[in-house]
């Protein structure tokens, strides 16, 4: 079990302007006296991801009070070299399906160990001891680096190769789609729900174009079923 997280300290985001990783910024926000995000460019198809992480941290401070001054800077690093290496079906033009291995075409070999690995590195030339991020053992996938036990490995490894503590906060780890919505709306009230329907983006084919109660995307990818799925899910639980 791990110590109650200090109040009276820093914590860098893994912000990908997603619906996860914009209510983990809600999450550290409530949480945290300093607040930064990283994000990555790793040869994503869609530039749109990267846009909606500039619009949802604009409008984050405005959700509670004392956001605005608890969030300080961004930091997007490019990782396109990586991304050309895990050539998956988010950094090239390939079908989303299940493929060979029995994972979707959609996982990027490593690239939570990459992330967080690198954003060790800003943590710890800024002095934040906490990374968070937004990785989910219930998501229909099973990618093997979003398990609990993989970021718990990994937290060890920073922890004694920096020969600093560090911390891995995922606060949706056990969290199905519907109590991810049902924690924002905790954190943030319909504001926060607002901000993540109409900004955050997570399908899959970058879709912006059709607009949908749980906001934007194709409505037919992985990504898009899975959100509107849960969605549905939090609107009948709270009926
Ligand atoms: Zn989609």
């Amino acid at each position: 079990m791990k110590n109650p997280v200090s109040h009276s300290s820093a914590a860098l985001v893994l912000f990908s302007g997603g619906q996860d990783s914009a209510t983990c910024l809600a999450w550290a926000l409530d949480r945290f006296d300093r607040v930064e995000t990283i994000g990555f460019a790793y040869g994503q198809i869609h530039a749109v991801e990267m846009d909606a992480r500039l619009r949802v941290r604009d409008a984050m401070g405005a959700i509670r009070p004392g956001w605005t001054e608890r969030l300080g800077g961004d930091h997007v690093v490019d990782l396109s070299g990586y991304g050309a290496v895990a050539e998956s079906a988010l950094t090239a033009d390939r079908e989303i399906e299940i493929g060979e291995s029995g994972l979707p075409t959609t996982f990027v070999p490593g690239r939570n160990l990459v992330f967080l690995t690198v954003a060790s590195a800003l943590a710890w030339r800024r002095g934040m001891p906490v990374l968070v991020g937004g990785m989910c053992e219930t998501d229909y996938s099973g990618y093997p680096d979003c398990r609990r036990e993989t970021i718990d490995a990994q937290e060890r490894a920073l922890t004694l190769g920096l020969d600093t503590p560090i911390t891995i906060e995922t606060p949706l780890t056990h969290l199905s789609k519907a109590q991810t919505w049902a924690l924002a709306s905790a954190l943030g009230g319909d504001a926060l729900i607002h901000l993540i329907r109409e900004d955050t983006h997570t399908c899959y084919r970058g879709d912006r174009s059709h607009r949908h109660d749980w906001g934007y995307g194709c409505g037919n990818c992985p990504a898009c079923d899975l959100r509107a799925k849960g969605w549905q899910e939090w609107q009948a639980g709270r009926a």
